[in-house]
């Protein structure tokens, strides 16, 4: 079957105009997408933290003393992390404790490393 030009023409314009609506689509979405991904990793950290302070606490109860501050001791303990010690899902930095209050010290996910607050 042969295509006229016309034809080839109308049907490159049909494809451009598909691809623009899909791009002004993709557009619209991906932000609102990414900052949903965001959300969603910054609660996963947040359990992590949770999950490191109940292992912290539970440690203590069972051992009388408390972890050294960078989880070297108990994120090694397949008992209390049997996958190994997580780290930041945002950032992918190691979780730190503060050696006075033995609970993880907050980190700043904006500043992608920095350990200031949440
Ligand atoms: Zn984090």
């Amino acid at each position: 079957m042969a295509y006229s030009n016309q034809d080839r023409s109308s049907s490159a314009a049909r494809r451009a105009t598909v691809f623009l609506i899909l791009g002004v689509i993709i557009g619209l979405l991906s932000p609102r997408l990414l900052a949903q991904i965001g959300i969603a990793t910054s609660a996963a950290c947040n359990r992590n933290v949770q999950q490191i302070n109940q292992a912290i606490e539970r440690w203590h109860f069972e051992k009388g003393t408390w972890p050294d501050a960078g989880l070297s001791d108990i994120g090694t303990d397949p008992r209390y992390f049997p996958e190994g010690l997580p780290r930041c899902p945002v950032n992918g930095c190691p979780y730190l404790t503060d050696p006075a209050t033995h609970r993880v010290v907050p980190h700043d996910h904006a500043n992608q490393g920095g350990r200031r607050r949440w």
